[in-house]
């Protein structure tokens, strides 16, 4: 053998020498190997759960799959780029020109970006129902709606939606409910245990949790749906890295331990902030204060560590420097990290279904697993800025006496 092949050599050492870890390899690999022609002629047959092409999977790529398949006691899971690519997946894989699928308001804001702009242009029609519409979604289901779209808590706005109404209603009409359900994560509450269809997450946030990838999920129970996905997958060209898919793996180790750290540390948190004066209200559906607290209750085994706060409009002036006088909280988007984040959102996001109700600012806290009581100290200092200054009043008015 010439050293030129030499250097292409495969190195079957590792396997032969009977190394064993408790961490998942990374399977890297575009091409897949076959034994024979006709295997490779037949390779399409592994499609859907084996090898073909590293594009549509890979030992470590299925291994995350399955994975996060028992935790969502579903029996099937893609992993795809991103949450948002899981979500558009979801649609495309069930609309198609001249169909309708229903969406929540309070919908993660770049899928109204998607719908607005990209649906509507594939003759995909998006419709926004309000987030707390419960069995009153009967009324706007009918054979064009192929899809209802749940995200509970909602983004940014935190609604609780009653999924048991919506999915009973969906199901009486044939129609199919995908969750996005990022924020609780299965650890929190499973939606294919709930008359859904779909269950998606974005792996970026609680999954990966370090902030350092990114990647999405979509979970079934129905074999022809996942094959559907599988198709759809593949046409759109997605593909994940076997290093992501390593590093998820590893994340999901310590995914318990880390939501239980981050949701006591928000629920402090969160009961401090309603003590505060600057403070209208704290949107966290695990205080008895949240509108859907009784539904949070009925359906969830507990929060997590995101949370929004709507601020009085007299913090506005001062409201920027404040955040950036934090010390433990970084500015940013995404969330469901180890450090906390904190951004602000003024105005709130936008609603067309619904009124917004709350004019602003928001507040929206991604608490991290840093000590709760530097966390409180960090968030005292800042809050102490923004008291009220006597010049932005109007001066009292005087009586003559
Ligand atoms: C972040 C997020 C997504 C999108 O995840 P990416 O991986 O950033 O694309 C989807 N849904 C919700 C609720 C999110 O918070």
């Amino acid at each position: 053998m010439h050293d030129d092949t030499r250097c292409l050599g495969t190195d079957d050492a590792i396997a032969a020498s009977g190394f064993q870890s408790l961490s998942f390899p990374v399977y890297r690999g575009s091409t897949v190997v076959f034994p024979t022609v006709e295997a490779y002629q037949r390779r399409r047959e592994n499609f859907y759960d084996g090898y073909s092409y590293g594009l549509y999977g890979t030992p470590t790529s299925r291994a995350l799959e399955a994975r996060i398949a028992s935790l969502e006691n579903g029996t099937k899971t893609l992993v795809v780029p991103s949450g948002l690519a899981a979500i558009v997946l979801t649609i495309l894989a069930v609309a198609k020109a001249g169909d309708q699928v229903l969406i929540p308001d309070s919908v993660y804001d770049p899928v109204r970006t998607l719908s607005d702009n990209f649906l509507s242009f594939l003759g995909i029609q998006a419709s926004y129902y309000d987030p707390l519409i419960g069995g009153r979604i009967a009324p706007l289901l009918n054979e064009r709606v192929k899809l209802v779209l749940v995200e509970s808590p909602g983004s940014a706005t935190m609604e609780i939606q009653d999924m048991a109404a919506i999915a009973g209603a969906a199901q009486a009409n044939g129609t199919l409910v995908a969750v996005d359900n990022t924020w609780a994560t299965p650890l929190r509450f499973k939606p294919l245990e709930r008359d859904t269809d779909f269950s998606i997450s974005a792996i970026s946030k609680y999954f990966a949790g370090h902030s350092d990838v990114l990647m999405g999920s979509v979970t079934v129970r129905d074999e022809a749906l996942y094959r559907r996905l599988r198709d759809v997958s593949r046409y759109l060209g997605y593909g994940v890295s076997p290093e992501d898919c390593a590093l998820v793996l590893r994340g999901i180790e310590t995914l318990s331990v880390r939501l239980d750290r981050v949701e006591a540390n928000a629920l402090k948190i969160a009961k401090w902030l309603e003590g505060r004066p600057e403070v209208v209200k704290v949107l966290h559906p695990a205080l008895p204060s949240h509108p859907g607290h009784a539904i949070w209750q009925r359906d969830f085994s507990g929060s997590s560590g995101l949370f929004s706060v709507i601020l009085q409009p007299w913090t506005r002036p001062q409201l920027a420097l404040a955040i950036e006088a934090l010390e433990f909280f970084c500015i940013g988007a995404s969330w469901g990290g180890t450090k906390s984040i904190v951004v602000v959102m003024d105005p709130p996001p936008v609603r067309t279904a619904t009124r917004t109700v709350e004019q602003g600012p928001l507040l929206r806290i991604s608490v991290g697993l840093e000590h709760v009581d530097d966390l409180l100290l960090d968030l005292e200092k800042a809050f102490g800025m923004l008291e009220p200054k006597a010049e932005l009043f109007e001066p009292p008015i005087r009586l003559e006496i």
